[in-house]
């Protein structure tokens, strides 16, 4: 089965809910390779999109929800992930387009976009410990899950699982972008917060198609 507006809503205020949730240890990623303001940042942002969502106009689909998503990140997060989040699900929905439910492939295709815009935006390859080492990975396992013929939820639960497993591998990595890099060998050893944050949000995803 598809997934719905109703999904979408729901993976809003879940992620509002797992950000604000790992916001310290967000803060505290980032305190350690950058300037310690992405829990602060992206909480705030997914705070402001709450109220939004009681604005929705009936008949609304999954990609105004995203569009909706893009436009506040950009204007409330700042910093390098406002705009690098922002462009992610302004492309995403992009790609959800007009439908009113979204399968396998379909979800796949949002990931993929995101991820490209993310890339586009960011100009960071895999490997350079950032949040597309989380993305990369996510967008793989949902083609692989896609391409085999895996219904939304089971696209999402393996992006998800990728996710969680390419954040951990930014551990050992040395930061070639962002604010990390200015360490230069001093970032490794330490998770990206973006990496980190990226698979809550993938995670949400996950577990709003299955509530
Ligand atoms: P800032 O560094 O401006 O304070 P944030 O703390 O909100 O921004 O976000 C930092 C995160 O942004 C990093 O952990 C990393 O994942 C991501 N990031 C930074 N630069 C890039 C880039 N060029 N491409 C992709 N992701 C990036
Ligand atoms: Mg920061
Ligand atoms: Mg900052």
């Amino acid at each position: 089965m598809g997934l719905d507006i109703t999904w979408a809503v729901d993976w809003v205020r879940r992620s509002a809910e797992t950000v604000a949730e790992h916001r310290t240890r967000l803060i505290a990623l980032d305190r350690e390779i950058g300037d310690g303001d992405h829990g602060e940042n992206l909480d705030r942002g997914f705070q402001a999109v709450l109220p939004k969502l009681d604005d929705l106009a009936a008949g609304s689909t999954p990609g105004d929800v995203l569009k909706l998503v893009a436009t506040t990140l950009i204007s409330t997060v700042g910093g390098a992930a406002g705009p690098l989040y922002g462009t992610a699900y302004l492309k995403g929905a992009m790609a959800a387009g007009s439908a009113t439910s979204l399968d396998g492939p379909a979800i796949a295709a949002v990931l993929t976009a995101a991820r490209d815009g993310i890339v586009a935006r960011g100009k960071a390859e895999s490997g350079d410990k950032t949040m597309v080492d989380a993305w990369t990975p996510a967008v793989e396992a949902a083609d692989a899950e896609a391409a085999s013929g895996a219904d939304a939820r089971t696209v999402l639960e393996a992006a998800a699982s990728a996710a969680e497993a390419g954040a951990e591998a930014t551990e050992p990595l040395v930061a070639r972008k962002g604010r990390a890099s200015y360490l230069g060998e001093r970032s490794a050893g330490h998770r990206d917060p973006g990496a980190e944050s990226s698979a809550l949000l993938l995670r949400a995803a996950a577990d709003a198609a299955v509530a």
